[in-house]
């Protein structure tokens, strides 16, 4: 196979210059305003491209360059939203993307229009070319995930999402490899007692003191997976605790709220499972107990195994493309892997251009070489995905 030409510099400065003075801060989101953008962008070159409308002004982008035969697709992701501009100000217009000769500056340069411009001129580039793969290369651009994955969510069950063996998305990473995120799950535990005076305390029933057994229990919870290779350890931690009303009187309520951060392998229903079977064992092991559970967020972990082909194929290409430190590495942030990976089961890796710790601060920016290289990655990527 010859491969396929690969953007330019030029080329990747323009688009994503076009997508960042596109405002999609979120909310609302607007996202619209990308997706029809990239949808015309790759009109009559031979790429299907779908614009799904979710909501008034929002939508996601399905995108197929087919392939010539059934060998699972290659998923290309990211999401189209940015977060708000932030107190503070900027030092130029947040959507104005003012290029300073080296680096590119703008809400969502870094996260993450600049690997969505990558992934789409990468698209442009088979087809242009007319470089097919045995399986397709798709793309799905998203809405809504620095808010709730919205996007992601509408796209399950989708043709998109349809026989895909390996997942890249293009969250910032500076081009490094990032094979896992954490995940996280939200539940705030709660308990009732009966309130007496407490100068007559055998009267009543202390709420606060059956927390207290009970969060003794939940922090010492057996971990499905003790540790991770990249991510280390799973955590838990009592962020809130309420409970009481006067300090003479038992209390007859108390509630706490808990983060709980997980790793790869720790399925998240199990999870669940064993918390509630904590708080119905102390319904028998705590006299006149009674508590409940409730979960208020939950985004699963992301990952993919370090020794895994992807990653090969992704270091591969990256030494080709000169870039011979690429680190493999992990995010502090979700993406919308947590979505789509635990109910496909797709290897997940997240590469994209950009420093990580740039995303979400004022005066974001992408430097231009990071915007060529992720350009000439996604071109460059499906060989060695493909290689038999
Ligand atoms: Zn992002």
């Amino acid at each position: 196979m010859e491969p396929a030409i690969p953007p330019s510099r030029d080329e990747m400065l323009a688009l994503t210059s076009a997508l960042t003075r596109l405002d999609t801060v979120n909310p609302p989101g607007n996202e619209q305003l990308v997706a029809d953008h990239l949808a015309e962008l790759v009109g009559g070159s031979g790429i299907d491209a779908e614009v799904i409308e979710l909501s008034d002004g929002r939508a996601n982008l399905e995108m197929t360059w087919p392939g010539t035969g059934d060998a699972p697709a290659l998923l290309y992701c990211g999401h189209f939203d940015t977060v708000p501009l932030g107190d503070r100000p900027w030092s130029n217009d947040p959507h104005g993307a003012l290029f300073d000769g080296e680096y590119l500056w703008g809400r969502g340069t870094v996260d993450m229009k600049g690997g969505v411009a990558a992934m789409v001129l990468a698209m442009m580039s088979f087809a242009q070319s007319g470089l097919r793969f045995p399986g397709d290369i798709r793309f799905l651009g998203t809405i809504g995930e620095e808010v709730d994955c919205a996007g992601a969510r509408a796209a399950l069950g989708r043709e998109v999402l349809a026989d895909i063996g390996n997942l890249v998305i293009s969250e910032p990473t500076g081009m490094n490899l990032a094979v896992a995120h954490k995940g996280a799950m939200f539940v705030e535990l709660s308990t009732v007692g009966k309130s007496a005076h407490a100068a007559m305390a055998d009267q009543g029933i202390s709420a606060i003191a059956n927390m207290i057994e009970l969060l003794a229990n939940v922090t010492g919870i057996d971990w499905e997976v003790k540790t991770h290779s990249v991510l280390g350890p799973p955590s838990l931690v009592v962020g809130t605790i309420e409970g009481g009303s006067v300090v003479n009187l038992v209390p007859d309520s108390c509630s706490a709220q808990i983060d709980i951060r997980t790793v790869p392998g720790i399925d998240h229903d199990r999870l669940l499972a064993q918390l509630e079977s904590i708080v119905d064992e102390a319904r028998s092991s705590i006299p006149d107990f009674e508590g409940s559970l409730r979960l208020f967020g939950d985004y699963p972990a992301v990952g993919v195994d370090p020794e895994d082909p992807l990653v090969s194929a992704a270091q591969a290409t990256l030494t080709d493309l000169g870039k011979t430190d690429a680190a493999l590495t992990s995010v502090a942030y979700f993406s919308d892997g947590s979505i789509i990976q635990p109910p496909t089961g797709v290897p997940t890796l997240l590469c994209g251009p950009g420093d990580p710790n740039l995303a979400h601060q004022t005066d974001e920016k992408v430097h231009i070489n990071e915007l060529e290289l992720a350009g000439q990655f996604y071109t460059a990527l499906p060989n060695q995905v493909f290689r038999t």
